[in-house]
């Protein structure tokens, strides 16, 4: 495997808070991907753009380390985690995704 090809270890999740006594609310919270994997989380978003994650199963062999990618290629040419952002060399400007979850 190269260096470049996209590893994001921690990304975040949506979970149900209560909030007083008859209400709840979602918060996203920051999970390291193996605990996100483990739960039933549907949605994972990136800390940095907010866009959405996907988790990088093809690639995963038996010493890789659990990891998710960005599944639009756009947020990943604008997130500061994104593989086509980071080799980038135009000198652009990190944003948050356009389709933020
Ligand atoms: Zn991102």
């Amino acid at each position: 495997m190269g260096a470049n090809i996209e590893k994001i270890y921690e990304c975040e999740v949506k979970r149900l808070f209560r909030k007083g006594r008859f209400s709840k609310e979602w918060r996203w919270m920051l999970k390291p991907v193996p605990e996100a994997i483990s739960s039933a989380d549907a949605k994972f978003r990136c800390k940095h753009c907010h866009g959405a994650l996907k988790l990088q199963s093809k690639l995963l062999s038996d010493n890789a380390s659990p990891h998710v990618v960005h599944k639009s290629r756009q947020d990943s040419e604008y997130c500061p985690a994104g593989i086509y952002f980071l080799l980038s060399k135009d000198g652009r400007l990190p944003r948050l995704s356009l389709k933020p979850l």
